[in-house]
């Protein structure tokens, strides 16, 4: 018997915080249990973000789910299949400001649609469009990684080296886990004449 599909079973579920803090782990286990569930699950990334696998979803740690590669908010908005129940969407930071809204458009349709995404960027500031998504989810996460320098919870992405780009794909050497004491955000810019 088909499941009984009404537009009230959709919502927002967002996962956010820093690197390493677990965000794609977490965004690969909810999807992992609806697949087991049989339900219709569709994975996306942007194509911005191809570290680890063209078609993957892949955290730190190497969990990984197969995914679609989309250049933006729109093309993910058209490949979603009308089956589908749940969406899971990892590196909501390297979306277009559209993003959103196709969001909100999905889980008017019924859809669980799943966020992962950075909070802020290198320099600290809160990184588009994850803050518009947050204030129209009904649910958030938010997850921490451990400061590498002191052990504390570490709210922050520190950035190893000088570039001023808001956008540099990479993890370890680039990146580490930083509490809000610890963060320096100067290390990645150019010292001052
Ligand atoms: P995110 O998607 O938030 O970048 P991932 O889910 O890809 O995080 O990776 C989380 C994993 O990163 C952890 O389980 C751990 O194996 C690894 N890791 C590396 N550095 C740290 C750190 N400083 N704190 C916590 N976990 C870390
Ligand atoms: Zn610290």
């Amino acid at each position: 018997m088909d499941v009984h599909r009404t537009a009230s079973h959709g919502w927002i579920e967002v996962i956010t915080g820093s690197m390493f803090s677990g965000k794609s782990e977490e965004l690969i286990r909810r999807l992992r249990r609806a697949q087991i569930a049989r339900q219709h699950v569709q994975i996306f990334k942007p194509l911005v973000d191809n570290r680890f696998s063209e078609d993957h979803i892949v955290s730190h740690s190497d969990m990984r789910l197969a995914s679609e590669n989309v250049a933006g908010s729109s093309q993910l908005l058209e490949r979603v299949r009308p089956e589908t129940d749940v969406i899971g969407i990892d590196e909501g930071q390297f979306f277009d400001a559209q993003l959103p809204a196709v969001c909100d458009r999905l889980a008017g349709k019924g859809k669980r649609v799943i966020v992962a995404g950075l909070d802020t960027d290198y320099l600290g500031r809160p990184f588009e469009p994850m803050p518009q998504l947050l204030a129209i989810a009904e649910y958030i996460t938010k997850t921490l990684a451990i400061c590498v320098v002191c052990g504390g919870p570490a709210n922050h992405t520190q950035r190893l080296v000088v570039n001023a780009d808001r956008v540099l794909v990479g993890a370890s050497g680039l990146y580490e886990a930083r509490c809000r004491h610890c963060f320096d955000p100067s290390l990645a810019s150019e010292p001052q004449p």
